[in-house]
């Protein structure tokens, strides 16, 4: 489960990780009531599930008090990778001098946690990895006894050039894996971990995600469920398994595997998939139906993709789920599905189906090249 920046900072701050201050508000109203609770200048954030928010217009510096009723306004109206934005916070500017990327992720071939780390921090890890490969510092994490001193040692001379940082940093990286390792976390992130001209460090941006297996062990973890985007979490629900991704092919599909080969081929045919949605391996029309809901409430989907080899999972059955959607009328006519049903019950599935626009096609490829086509408007 990934926790938003908000929360994720609210952990930080328990483990003594410096963090500007901050108040998180749900409408233009309460942001223009409470603003004077975090000092000015201001800096406004779209608190959205994604990445990236900065490039997308996300994140507005207002250094002047008459620009923060329109910057607002204009956030809680934006829409960010399909997400609208429904939460901001306001958060004191910081001075900032340099960016840093500081991160701990689970390395499932070490089997152990990672740290990584850069001196050239406030774009994505990914770009990171492809601009400056060679600045990505990776120390591995013993399971047992934590990142040893001499390990924080090691990588603070690779990201400052000088010593005075050291103490703080040192602290403030314990605390980081510390935090990994108490709230069972997959991922912690600070991006950018910052200096100010005081000779401070500050984490203005934070992420975690929280391992879903451990979920039993953590009643506490309620309170940040009800805040997961709907979506995601509506398709829990359902027994779904539903990531948001940046796309406009919004996929349906059965089996983690055969997800994972239909973004690949969405790819290939150089379009982008919305989502990876799999509807598991058991067979029933009210779980397609349910898929094919919360794939359109996300209003980047241009084409819905559904690619299904039928075993456990019967091709009538999606069928038929696909054919009360349409009779719902929640689909907007402007919004093809494209079709691959293969396996169990196929020639039923084509039957079910042979009155209404679903395009069929009979291979994966032919099925993600012509979806993928119509995404560019031919076909
Ligand atoms: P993201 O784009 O979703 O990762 O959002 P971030 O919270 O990381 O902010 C994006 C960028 O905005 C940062 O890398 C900074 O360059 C800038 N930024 C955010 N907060 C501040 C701040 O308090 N002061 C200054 N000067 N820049 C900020
Ligand atoms: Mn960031």
């Amino acid at each position: 489960m990934k926790l938003d920046e908000f929360y994720s900072k609210e952990i930080f701050r328990k483990y003594g990780i410096p963090c500007p201050k901050e108040i998180l508000v749900h409408s233009v109203e309460e942001g223009r009531e409470r603003r004077e609770e975090v000092g000015f200048p201001w800096v406004l954030k779209a608190c959205v599930l994604v990445g990236g928010r900065g490039k997308a217009g996300g994140v507005r510096i207002v250094e002047k008090e008459e620009e923060f009723l329109s910057n607002l306004e204009s956030l809680f109206n934006l829409t960010i990778k399909g997400l609208p934005v429904k939460k901001v916070l306001i958060s004191e500017k910081v001075e900032l001098e340099k960016e840093l990327y500081l991160g701990i992720v689970l390395d499932r071939r070490l089997a152990k946690p990672i740290l990584l780390a850069s001196p050239f921090g406030g774009m994505d890890i990914e770009e990171i990895a492809q601009n400056k490969p060679k600045s990505i510092i990776k120390e591995a994490i013993d399971p047992l006894f934590g990142l040893f001193s001499y390990q924080c040692r090691k990588v603070y001379s690779q990201l400052f050039p000088e010593p005075s940082y050291l103490e703080q940093f040192s602290l403030l990286l314990q605390a980081l894996v510390k935090v990994f390792f108490e709230n069972e976390a997959n991922l912690v992130e600070i991006n950018p971990l910052v200096t100010t001209k005081e000779g401070k460090l500050f984490a203005l941006d934070a992420k975690i995600i929280l391992d879903d297996n451990a979920r039993f062990r953590h009643p506490d973890w309620e309170e940040y469920e009800k805040a997961e985007e709907e979506r995601e979490l509506m398709a829990k629900r359902e027994g779904l398994a539903y990531v948001q991704l940046d796309g406009e092919i919004g996929s349906i599909v059965n089996g983690a595997g055969l997800a994972m080969a239909t973004l690949d081929l969405i790819n290939k045919y150089g379009s982008r998939a919305a989502n990876f949605l799999d509807i598991g391996g058991s067979s029933s029309p009210q779980k397609a139906k349910k898929a094919l809901e919360i794939i359109t409430q996300d209003e980047k989907v241009r084409v819905i993709l559904v690619n299904i080899f039928g075993g456990i999972t019967r091709c009538d059955d999606v069928a038929q789920g696909i054919l009360e959607f349409l009779k719902s009328g929640r689909r907007k006519a402007e919004i093809p599905i494209v079709a691959r049903l293969v396996g169990t019950n196929e020639k039923e599935a084509k039957e079910i189906l042979k009155e209404t626009p679903v395009i069929f096609l009979p291979t994966m490829k032919e099925a993600v090249q012509r979806a993928s086509e119509l995404v560019k408007g031919g076909g």
